[in-house]
């Protein structure tokens, strides 16, 4: 990287940061996206509902996204921002080495946060068996027994979803918290409730999901 001075400075490069770099570069901006691509959640997902792609690993997908991005001149860095200040016009960004850069404008393109289990088995196998999204991923569990962790109105939701799919539906949860009519569809559903269970360990094999 030849320059510490930018007009955009794009955080993330899952495939916002890529889509915003893509934009910003295009219309005669300098722009440098920082992160790490391995820790885009779309890394290790296997894609098959993106329109036009009928079947593509993450990895590749944000690979080929970044190549797009880099031809039309975007520059990357594969570390994280760890301060930012603002000062004379210019917003000043620490990455991890200790470098500062500069840009005019800043994107902020960081992904969501997923509530964890944090049980052992479940970062292993996420994306081989272990999902945080029934509407993304129901399709890759038809005909398979399924367990849905959690408690409340999206778990309880997402388990009544998973029927239109597969017969043996699980829910694992300490305790019910939904509306009343809710939890009376789940106790009236042939859902099987394992309520008063905390999900303790995954266990599961290491292939990819595919269908
Ligand atoms: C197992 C799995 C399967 C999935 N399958 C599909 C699918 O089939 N189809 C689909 O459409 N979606 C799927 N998704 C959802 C998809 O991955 C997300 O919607 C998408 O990745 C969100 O993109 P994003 O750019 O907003 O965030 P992310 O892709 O999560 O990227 C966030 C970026 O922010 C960076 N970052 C974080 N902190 C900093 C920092 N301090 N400085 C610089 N950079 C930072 C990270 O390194 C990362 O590059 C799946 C997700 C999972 C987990």
């Amino acid at each position: 990287m030849n320059s510490n001075v930018f007009d955009v400075i794009i955080l993330g490069t899952g495939p916002a940061g890529l889509q915003a770099a893509i934009h910003a570069v295009r219309s005669k901006a300098s722009v440098l996206v920082l992160g790490k691509q391995h820790k885009s959640s779309l890394y290790r997902a296997h894609i098959e509902n993106y329109c036009c792609l009928s079947k593509v690993d993450g990895e590749t997908l944000l690979q080929d996204g970044r190549k797009q991005a880099e031809h039309f001149g975007a520059k990357f860095l594969d570390e994280d921002a760890v301060e930012i200040k603002q000062a004379d016009s210019w917003f000043h960004i620490k990455v991890e080495s200790g470098k500062e850069i500069r840009s005019r404008a800043i994107i902020f393109a960081l992904g969501i946060f997923r509530n964890k289990l944090n049980v052992r088995g479940e970062k292993e196998l996420l994306g081989r068996g272990v999902s945080y999204c029934v509407d993304c991923d129901a399709n890759f569990y038809r005909d398979e027994p399924v367990a849905v962790a959690g408690s409340e109105s999206a778990a309880l939701t997402g388990a009544l979803t998973l029927l239109f799919y597969t017969k043996e539906v699980h829910l694992v949860c300490p305790k019910l918290e939904a509306t009343e009519a809710l939890a009376k569809q789940i106790r009236e559903s042939p859902i099987q409730l394992h309520e008063g269970r905390n999900v303790k360990q995954i266990l599961g094999e290491n292939e990819f999901l595919s269908r």
